[in-house]
């Protein structure tokens, strides 16, 4: 299979690597993977019937600490994705300070098809068929597209089951009742509604007014559209993979979250018209969230994009070929391992509390949110402006730095 997205994650850290010297081999080191688990498993669907699926664990680098990151299930799932998703998480984790390396997983399913005991028994197949690299200290899974609390439950409990013993700290992003962190759930929106304001301070302007676009109106695009219309923007257009709504008056952010909470899509809202999702991304609007999947902006639909600030909720949504454009333009881009570090961030918060069980107030939890990541805009900034290079690039020179450092004191096994 062609690695296109790996590459892509490949060409981002080229263009970093060739501002910085760092030796040749750690550079080497971290172009590909660590270790890549691929499993086949059966499931029995409600009818009786055997159903296998495909699925896949990636640990990407582990210097930092264990590997952290979430797992999706969907459709398009394939290796090359899960390889770039973990290798993101990789430089997601370095660049905000935490203890861990980046890793990803992901099982080929339409979930939508899927009933609930399906889903649970296939969550609990795949997780027993990656046990033997999961662990509190080595790798730890949170949930992605179309996984929830629910499913990070289920891998809790199954991994609990074979040990004998209840271990939380094996997933982040459990249900608030068995230690999940309070705050989990909206860090991610809320973390790319606080990059893009310390963006805008940085810019001099005020987000009182501005316009905003988000495509993929989920879990990460629904609570940026709450956070930001909090902070005075106003959400005009918003989509997910059923339809979308554009408003230039501003969105009903709540009732459209609401409706997505009760119906898992939009299109069931009826009190506005709706439109074709992809008209969303073409708004001419201030600022663009793309929160949906990777790729969604690239060379053939780049003319079209107007927005002067993008915020990347989703991991990898703009192209090399696409970035370079925005560039040139002066489009200012809040690279995905930034923009939706929030989620990490709190996951970690999570996995801390986790063996002690003391639980922190939420609003200690935001609070800690909120410095990571002011603390982190700021560094990434002033390093854009230092190295004159993009967000993007900057970020990962401050991520390969902080990792070619680690392994300058660990040094290398044997
Ligand atoms: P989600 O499943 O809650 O939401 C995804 C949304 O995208 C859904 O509304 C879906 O309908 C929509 N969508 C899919 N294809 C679309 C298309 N072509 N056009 C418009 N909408 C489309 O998932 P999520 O957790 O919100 O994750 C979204 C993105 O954010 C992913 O790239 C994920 O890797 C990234 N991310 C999530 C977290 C997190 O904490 N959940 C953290 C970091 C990064």
């Amino acid at each position: 299979m062609e690695f296109q997205l790996a590459k892509m994650v490949q060409e981002q850290v080229e263009k970093a690597v060739n501002c910085i010297a760092i030796p040749g081999h750690i550079h080497d080191i971290l172009k590909c993977p660590m270790r890549m688990l691929k499993v086949s498993f059966p499931v029995r669907m409600d009818d009786g019937r055997v159903v296998c699926f495909t699925g896949f664990r990636c640990q990407y680098n582990n210097i930092l600490g264990p590997t952290k990151g979430g797992v999706r299930y969907h459709p398009e799932v394939n290796e090359d994705e899960i390889i770039a998703l973990a290798a993101w998480m990789t430089w997601k984790c370095a660049l905000v300070d935490l203890p861990y390396g980046g890793a990803k997983g992901g099982v080929v399913c339409d979930p939508t098809s899927l009933s609930e005991r399906e889903l649970e028994r296939l969550t609990r197949r795949f997780t027993t068929e990656i046990m033997p690299i999961l662990g509190p200290h080595s790798d730890i899974p949170a949930p992605d597209v179309f996984t929830t609390s629910k499913t990070m439950a289920w891998m809790m409990d199954t991994f609990s089951m074979f040990k004998g013993y209840t271990e939380p700290a094996i997933v982040t992003g459990k249900p608030e009742v068995m230690g999940g962190s309070l705050g989990r759930k909206q860090a991610t929106g809320r973390g790319v509604a606080i990059v893009t304001r310390e963006l805008y301070k940085k810019l001099a302007k005020s987000l009182k007014g501005a316009t905003v676009a988000i495509q993929g109106f989920g879990n990460v695009g629904g609570h940026a559209a709450l956070f930001l219309a909090q902070m005075g923007a106003k959400i005009v257009a918003v989509s997910d993979s059923s339809c979308g709504f554009i408003d230039y008056n501003g969105l009903p952010v709540a009732e459209l979250m609401e409706c997505v909470e009760k119906h898992k899509c939009l299109s069931e809202y009826n009190k506005l018209n709706s439109c074709n999702r992809d008209e969303i991304l073409y708004q001419n609007v201030d600022i663009l969230i793309p929160a949906a999947l990777e790729n969604q902006i690239h060379k053939d639909n780049i003319e079209k994009i107007k927005a002067s600030v993008i915020s990347e909720g989703a991991n990898g949504p703009t192209t090399p070929e696409a970035d370079d454009v925005l560039e040139k333009r002066g489009t200012y881009v809040i690279p995905d391992i930034l923009a939706n570090a929030g989620g990490v961030i709190v996951s970690h918060l999570e996995w801390v509390q986790a063996p002690s069980g003391l639980y922190w107030e939420e609003e200690e939890i935001n609070q800690r949110l909120e410095k990571r990541l002011v603390r982190t805009f700021d560094n990434v900034w002033k390093k854009s402006k230092e190295k004159k290079v993009s967000l993007r690039t900057a970020a990962y020179i401050i991520s390969i730095e902080k990792i070619a450092e680690v392994y300058s004191y660990r040094g290398l096994f044997p």
